[in-house]
């Protein structure tokens, strides 16, 4: 059975874990072979020239770029909030365009992307990756129709657990993002805290994957 990294920054070989690989604006698609991409501006490097775009628009129709992302919207760091509102605007577009789910960062900023979902009402999937928010924002976004992925911040951030152990299995997804920790051992964690045996825990989460990738 395979383990499926929703989200990450790193390369990893192994036969049964599949990833989304964030590609950076420096690399390009067809150097990855097999590999599950994902391609966006994060909102902390968000530049004021047009590369960035030309960049996406080159390489978005790869078969191998799944997702749009991560893009998103962050109170704490990059430009103001007003540039990141409109490039993250571009990337739903993009999304709805070529028909691709949108793996969104955010940061203080929940309300304001739940609030565009309702209002855009958007064809494709949008899943907040590295959710670390409240039950009562995990269940607005449910209604909206979010999905999330969750890093290993289950296990040590107790807010975070606790929109893990209340998220719906058919909704989620795991990560490893920016960290160097091990994806078996956090599927093996969060199958603990969802009281499911392991290989029940896979399966799930395989059957999110195909859904939303159209596999
Ligand atoms: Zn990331």
């Amino acid at each position: 059975m395979i383990y499926i990294d929703f989200h990450t920054h790193q390369i990893n070989k192994e036969a049964d874990v599949k990833s989304i690989y964030n590609l950076p604006l420096t690399e390009k698609p067809a150097d990855f072979s097999e590999q599950h991409l994902s391609i966006g501006i994060h909102p902390w490097y968000i530049n004021d020239n047009n590369n960035q775009f030309s960049t996406i628009k080159l390489n978005i129709n790869h078969p191998n770029v799944k997702a749009i992302g991560e893009c998103g919207l962050d109170k704490l760091k990059g430009p103001d909030l007003a540039i990141q509102t409109e490039v993250f605007k571009q990337h739903i577009r993009w999304s709805e365009e070529f028909e691709k789910p949108l793996i969104i960062h955010c940061v203080k900023a929940y309300s304001e992307i739940i609030k565009l979902r309702k209002d855009l009402k958007p064809k494709q999937t949008w899943i907040f990756h590295g959710f670390n928010s409240s039950v009562e924002t995990l269940n607005q976004a449910i209604k909206t129709g979010f999905y999330f992925s969750f890093g290993p911040a289950i296990l040590n951030h107790p807010k975070t657990r606790k929109s893990f152990i209340n998220s719906p299995i058919n909704r989620i997804f795991l990560e490893t993002d920016d960290t160097d920790f091990n994806i078996k051992e956090l599927y093996k964690k969060a199958a603990d805290l969802k009281e499911t045996g392991i290989d029940e825990f896979q399966e799930k989460i395989r059957d999110n994957f195909n859904l939303i990738l159209k596999i």
